[in-house]
């Protein structure tokens, strides 16, 4: 993409109205813009970013056996007066009328609507087990909408339902879910730490809220230590018995403040880890209470009727965009992991109209776009320092400078935004980094002393 081409509408003032760092760097980069409290529309950098996001939470969905559907957002109110929660949800429920004065509803969630679509076709065990997700807009009228995307009204959220015939069934489906959360956090390196947590008004009696850590999170957390060691997930076969990992990961302490007990805390005080954090998923096994209420039974193995016993595991989408900013930036802006990049590499041109800068930038331009790389060409007329400080703004994990006196020394510079290196390169070794497939590195020995990383 050609910056020139692009809609990339970046604020060099702090935004008044943002109080945290996502929200200011989401405002800033051009990512998002207000509609009303708590609704935003999606800019170009915002929605690619929202996109890859939304991929991996779908391909870790797909990888451990759920099956994708789309549920609408508009939703009948007689399901809701069915499952008693009609009533229940109060004020945070944005509810309609149609031209025929048929209550409708904005769905905050999906029980009801996909506790409708199970009962509606599955009549027998051997249809089972099923799990459903869906990736779609909620609303929930909240009290006080907040902090970007973070706490909006309208957000993206990725919402999956198991359906077992027993509990021992149902305990498999939530622990393949629970084994798919740490997997997809972690392609997003974040280190999510899942934390036993209240049914709340959903009920049941198995529950996990995965929260990652950032100092203006909502929720303060106690964890043992060990949670922090990066090699902690490594990789779990879903053919495997989930059973003993799962054990293995709830046995090490993690608790939000609400359920946490400092006078009966197991975890010796020196392994304790006190911090604050964000909730971006949340996993719940909540038995037969909607299917109970709404009639969704199969025939069992003896043919008599059994009611279902339901999952349901969330993950905040559009909220982990500000949950990833939140968790990785620095004073000059935004740092995405890779894999959720809405750039992988920018190449920087310097000064646009000179000749030789301009050759070389489009020559890596093309290099990059046939190998497959998304780059991001600036060939914006902004001053020098402007540009750089966009490029570090918005986060692009790799950057290729190209100006004129570094060509006359035949020189261009590799800059990596995360560990902050940059290193002299040739054109050529920048045409091969252009061409190469799979991991982009920096060529080691050419790191300049002065930007060698801090170990992290
Ligand atoms: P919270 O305690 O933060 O209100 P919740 O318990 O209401 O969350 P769930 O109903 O479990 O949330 O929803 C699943 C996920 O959706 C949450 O883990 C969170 O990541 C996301 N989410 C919930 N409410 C919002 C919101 N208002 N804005 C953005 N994301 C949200
Ligand atoms: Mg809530």
């Amino acid at each position: 993409m050609k910056l020139s081409n692009y809609f990339l509408p970046v604020l060099k003032e702090n935004p008044k109205e943002a109080q945290i760092v996502s929200h200011r760097l989401m405002l800033r980069a051009g990512m998002i813009q207000q509609s009303s409290a708590g609704i935003y529309s999606w800019l170009p950098l915002g929605l690619k970013v929202l996109s890859k996001i939304e991929q991996i939470v779908r391909e870790e969905q797909d990888n451990a056996g759920a099956l994708e559907i789309k549920m609408p957002t508009i939703q009948p109110a007689e399901i809701w007066q069915e499952s008693g929660r009609y009533d229940d949800y109060g004020l945070e429920m944005l509810r309609v009328k149609d031209r025929h004065e048929r209550d409708m509803l904005y769905g905050p969630t999906n029980e009801e609507q996909v506790t409708d679509i199970c009962r509606s076709h599955v009549k027998s065990y051997r249809a089972l087990p099923l799990n459903l997700y869906h990736i779609q807009w909620k609303f929930r009228d909240e009290v006080r909408p907040r902090f970007g995307v973070m706490r909006g009204r309208e957000f993206l959220m990725k919402d999956a339902y198991s359906f077992d015939l027993t509990p021992e069934d149902a305990r498999v489906a939530y622990n393949k879910m629970f084994v798919s959360y740490l997997k997809t956090f972690a392609r997003m390196e974040l280190t999510a730490i899942p934390m036993e947590a209240d049914t709340g008004p959903i009920g049941g009696d198995m529950s996990h809220e995965f929260i990652i850590l950032a100092d203006t999170g909502e929720s303060g957390v106690f964890f043992h230590k060990d949670w922090l060691k990066t090699d902690l997930i490594t990789n779990i076969d879903y053919s495997a018995d989930l059973e003993p990992v799962i054990h293995k990961f709830t046995e090490l302490y993690a608790r939000t403040d609400e359920k946490h007990e400092p006078d009966n805390c197991p975890i010796k005080p020196e392994d304790l880890v006190e911090k604050r954090g964000i909730e971006v998923g949340h996993i719940f096994y909540f038995g037969t209470k909607y299917s109970k209420a709404m009639a969704a039974s199969v025939s069992g193995t003896d043919g008599k009727p059994v009611d279902l016993h339901m999952g349901s595991y969330g993950i905040g989408v559009s909220r982990l965009v500000g949950g990833i900013i939140e968790a990785s930036h620095d004073e000059k802006g935004i740092i995405w992991p890779e894999a959720v990049a809405p750039f992988k590499i920018a190449i920087v041109n310097l000064k646009p109209g000179n000749v030789a800068t301009d050759e070389l930038s489009e020559t890596l331009y093309q290099a990059g776009l046939s190998n497959g790389h998304d780059c991001l060409y600036d060939d914006s007329k902004d001053s020098a320092g402007a540009k750089l400080a966009t490029m570090d703004l918005i986060g692009i994990p790799w950057q290729i400078v190209v100006g004129p006196r570094g060509l006359e020394r035949n020189s261009v510079e590799l800059k990596h935004r995360k560990s902050g290196s940059v290193a002299e390169i040739t054109p050529e070794m920048a045409h091969d980094f252009m061409s190469g497939q799979g991991r982009l590195s920096m060529p080691e020995a050419d790191i300049s002393e002065k930007d060698i990383p801090d170990a992290n």
